[in-house]
């Protein structure tokens, strides 16, 4: 007979955050990501659902990556009960200590805002979880070399591989008594400006795949130049470029353009703020693991130091409330919480400010909201005009493109079993699924939340 073997989708399944993959052998049950789901409200609520298996009983959690979607649910699973170890590379820990601080913070500071304003729903508003919380997961967090299989008994073994979409980003091979699932994590693109190209699987039964956009073929510009333009019409306007951006991640690539556009003098010397409760930290993580990029520490440390970190939100209102013209980078990325919301308070009935999108916008948050033309939007329970300019730089997305995910399959010598589509809306999964088994003739499924699969 054969041994048990079964994956449940218990997260980024007909959605793109949340992901949560629970697979389940005769000995073992292990989950491979432990994100939190963001956006639409009916999704943000089942972060304070309880998971439909109890967290004490996984006994070992797997990260792809660093990203809030892979990762901000971990205080909560260590909060209820997980007691396991979680592996990931060594970069991706470092990353998501900081993002996960970040996040709870972010998370405190929105539930005391909410009740000293009074606008909370619930009252007293209270954090999906502490910064004590965060700590507690981050003590359980366990490093991992990449290409290299970790054996853990009960013909258990996986395997880190690169994938070029953060720093540390990999996809993960499992492999269950010779049956080998392949999770995708986000795949990176193959002309990243900071990271190598990705690695690509050489071989996989089962294939677990991300398809953020997998309908979407990204422009080609030069994305320097295009930055460049942003910055001088905001800055004639005598506006501020607000750049939403988690605090490791595109924060990096900005840091580092603007620098370089400022010292080839095509832009002016105007200051450059990153505001973000743990972006100090930052810098020391890019030199700690100058193996994993490709950006030159010396050029890097010369960059990061002429931007000004701001830490406390007092100081926040100052530079936001200040007229003169500047660049923010501030969270979080989709704006859905944290200090760019008070700058967004500030500009966004601002014809002379620009804010500019640059990474991925899940449905239901207020990037989305801008990024579809809204007219107004609502922050901490006050309505705003979008009057300000909004520019969108696909090309400094983190997420391969069509033609990306499927040079990414392309590396596999033999068919796998099924190519299980996750980590979509449904458009670009389905636009992904009929692109996969009409070129590849392969078995695609597109899993709905919490469904379950022998395998
Ligand atoms: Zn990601």
């Amino acid at each position: 007979m054969e041994s048990k073997l079964n994956i449940s989708f218990l997260g980024g399944a007909g959605t793109v955050t949340g992901s949560k993959h629970l697979v389940t052998t005769e000995s073992k049950q292990i989950l491979v990501d432990c994100g939190l789901f963001q956006g639409l409200k009916e999704l943000r609520l089942l972060n304070w659902e309880p998971l439909p298996i109890d967290p004490s009983t996984i006994d070992l959690v797997l990260l792809t990556h660093a990203h809030l979607d892979h990762v901000g649910y971990l205080p909560r699973l260590v909060a209820q009960g997980f007691k396991g170890k979680i592996y990931c590379t060594a970069p991706t820990g470092s990353i998501a200590e900081v993002i996960l601080l970040d996040s709870a913070k972010i998370q405190e500071e929105d539930a005391e805002m909410a009740n000293k304003k009074g606008y909370a729903k619930h009252k007293p508003a209270k954090p999906l979880y502490t910064v004590k919380d965060a700590k507690k997961a981050i003590d359980s967090l366990y490093d991992v070399a990449c290409n290299q299989w970790i054996d853990i008994g009960d013909n258990i073994r996986f395997r880190f591989n690169l994938i070029a979409h953060i720093m540390g980003a990999s996809f993960i091979e499992l492999e269950v008594n010779k049956k080998r699932l392949v999770f995708s994590g986000d795949i990176g693109r193959f002309d990243d400006p900071m990271l190598e190209e990705p690695h690509r699987p050489r071989h996989a039964d089962y294939i677990i795949m991300e398809s953020t956009y997998g309908d979407r073929h990204h422009k080609h510009e030069d994305s320097k130049k295009r930055l460049g333009d942003i910055i001088n019409s905001t800055n004639n306007r005598g506006g501020t470029l607000i750049i939403p951006s988690f605090t490791v991640d595109r924060a990096q690539d900005f840091i580092w353009m603007i620098w370089q556009l400022k010292k080839a003098k095509k832009i002016p010397n105007i200051p450059v703020y990153l505001d973000s409760p743990m972006g100090v930290n930052v810098s020391k993580i890019y030199a700690e693991f100058d193996d994993y990029h490709k950006l030159g520490m010396d050029v890097f440390d010369e960059a990061w130091a002429h931007v000004k970190k701001v830490a406390s939100v007092k100081d926040t209102f100052r530079i936001s409330a200040d007229k003169k013209s500047k660049i923010v980078i501030a969270g979080s990325g989709m704006m859905n919480g944290g200090r760019v919301l008070l700058y967004l308070q500030d500009h966004l009935q601002n014809p002379d400010s620009t804010v500019m999108i640059a990474g991925y916008q899940a449905r239901g948050t207020r990037g989305r909201l801008i990024q579809d033309g809204t007219k107004e939007i609502k922050i901490h329970g006050n309505f705003y005009k979008v009057r300000c300019h909004i520019e969108e730089m696909t090309s400094m997305s983190s997420h391969a493109d069509q033609d990306g995910l499927m040079n990414w399959l392309a590396g596999l010598s033999r068919k796998p079993k099924t190519v299980f589509i996750v980590h979509g809306e449904s458009q670009a999964a389905n636009a992904l699924r009929v692109k996969i088994s009409h070129t590849l003739k392969w078995d695609v499924a597109i899993p709905k939340m919490n469904e379950s699969y022998e395998l």
